[in-house]
């Protein structure tokens, strides 16, 4: 890699935890167009996930990860082990402050503490780059953004749109879980965003009313950690009784069974228009 950067490479990085599926390869296909020299890590990251949480039973395929990211082309695949990114004895985490006080950061203590971490250690591995995250995990995406910001990182960072099922479902690792039933019911967030976006677009600004046609979307859910609009930058949720903002995040947060999933859209900037 040092011998590419010597000739004027540009390195793109494309951090993932594995199980890869048409999303993961969409910003792979992304990085490509942004830099000649594509790495993608994979590695399930023990510090992100709570005491409760799935790490143990987190999907995991190297070999498959391997093959995909082969025939994309990618330059060099990171599969590091835990032990040579958290060594015996190392203790330093990186905090992020107010941004995790929203959304996932309460009901997920540790969490963006955790993908700060590892994400510093690998941008620390990888050198500059243009790192590609996709805007699936807004609020991470926010918390990397400030950690470059702060931290003086010699990383751009490049958001990747939601890539979805046919049926509007966000891809994600973890839909592999869901059973064909459950399947059905995790269409409610993406139908929730997607009701709230045609409301927005046809002129309703009033915060209570979006909030109303969310909601009326999740009942079939388990749980719903939360389904909120908020300041699409500080992440800190719009009252009631608010104006809209001028970039207002709709997210959401909820259980299928034992599966977690989320989902989201910025109003006015991410459409939902023409999915079913
Ligand atoms: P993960 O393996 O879940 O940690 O995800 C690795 C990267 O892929 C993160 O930047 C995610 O935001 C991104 N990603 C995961 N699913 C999607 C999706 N459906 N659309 C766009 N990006 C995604």
């Amino acid at each position: 890699m040092s011998a590419a950067r010597a000739n004027g490479a540009k390195v793109a990085f494309v951090p993932t935890m594995g199980a890869l599926h048409d999303g993961h390869l969409s910003l792979v296909r992304r990085a490509k167009r942004e830099a000649s020299l594509v790495v993608v890590s994979v590695f399930v990251n023990p510090t992100q996930f709570g005491p409760n949480e799935d790490f143990a039973r987190y999907p995991r395929d190297l070999a498959a990860d391997h093959a995909k990211l082969e025939a994309e082309g990618v330059d060099l695949v990171l599969a590091p082990a835990a032990e040579a990114l958290y060594p015996e004895g190392e203790s330093t985490r990186v905090s992020v402050g107010m941004l995790d006080q929203h959304l996932c950061g309460p009901l997920r203590p540790g969490h963006f503490e955790g993908v700060a971490t590892v994400l510093a250690k690998l941008f620390s591995v990888v050198g500059p780059c243009v790192a590609v995250f996709g805007k699936k995990d807004y609020q991470q995406v926010q918390v990397v953004r400030r950690m470059v910001r702060d931290l003086l990182m010699p990383v751009q960072v490049s958001v990747h749109p939601i890539v979805r099922e046919a049926d509007g479902l966000a891809m994600s690792s973890r839909n592999a879980y869901l059973e064909p039933a459950q399947r059905v019911v995790a269409l409610s967030l993406s139908r929730g965003l997607r009701r709230v976006d045609a409301a927005h677009r046809a002129g309703e600004r009033n915060v209570a009313r979006l909030q109303a046609t969310l909601d009326a979307e999740l009942g079939g859910l388990d749980s719903v950690d939360y389904a909120v609009l908020a300041d699409a930058d500080s992440l800190v949720p719009l009252q009631p009784d608010a104006a809209l903002g001028e970039r207002t995040l709709v997210a959401i947060a909820g259980h299928v069974g034992r599966t977690r999933l989320i989902d989201n859209l910025v109003l006015g900037e991410d459409s939902l228009e023409g999915a079913p």
